[in-house]
């Protein structure tokens, strides 16, 4: 158990297929070992999701949360830390909404990103239990984020205006009067 290194862009492990976690691993105790790292690495970091791939692990499990009095995103109401793992996405409402995303795989900069506004997803819970939640607005965007991770895709990816991927200070410095939206890591 311990604080990971977290892997950055243009480490292969972000673009490898990742493989799917089987219950014999759950059931193991394997992936609670790595829920753990996941999460401390996580709480340094100060992010409000994770993946596996972001700390050099190929297995299709997530993290998300937003710890309350977060002071990175004071808008953002609280959301209880999830695990996810298999997770598919159907969405609900096609509506794209727009964030300024961030990612710990790469630091320092970030991007706008447009995505349905409303999804469901369908997981398997740390006791490898199946459920199924429904997210919209922000959290919406947090969950694609995390699990474009598990397939092998980072949020730069999928910014359409390249006029809008800038360095953090440079968010802070000359666009903050024109943001409409939260930023997300
Ligand atoms: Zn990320």
């Amino acid at each position: 158990m311990a604080i990971k290194e977290v892997t950055r862009m243009g480490n292969p492990v972000l673009r490898d297929k990742v493989e799917l976690v089987s219950q014999e691993e759950i059931t193991s105790g394997a992936i609670a070992e790595l829920l753990v790292d996941m999460k401390e690495t996580m709480a340094k970091e100060s992010g409000i999701g994770i993946a596996a791939p972001q700390i050099g692990i190929n297995k299709q499990v997530a993290l998300i949360g937003i710890p309350k009095d977060n002071p990175r995103y004071p808008d953002q109401p609280e959301y209880e830390l999830l695990t996810i793992i298999n997770p598919i996405v159907t969405v609900l409402d096609e509506t794209l909404q727009g964030f300024w995303e961030g990612c710990l795989s790469v630091p320092g900069l970030r991007g706008f990103v447009e995505r349905p506004r409303k999804v469901q997803v369908n997981f398997l819970d740390e006791t490898g239990k199946e459920q199924a939640i429904i997210a919209q607005e922000f959290i919406a965007t947090v969950f694609q984020h995390e699990i474009d991770h598990l397939n092998g895709i980072l949020y730069v990816d999928r910014i359409k205006d390249m006029t809008k991927f800038c360095y953090q200070e440079e968010l802070d410095k000359y666009w903050s009067t024109q943001i409409e939206d939260d930023s997300i890591e």
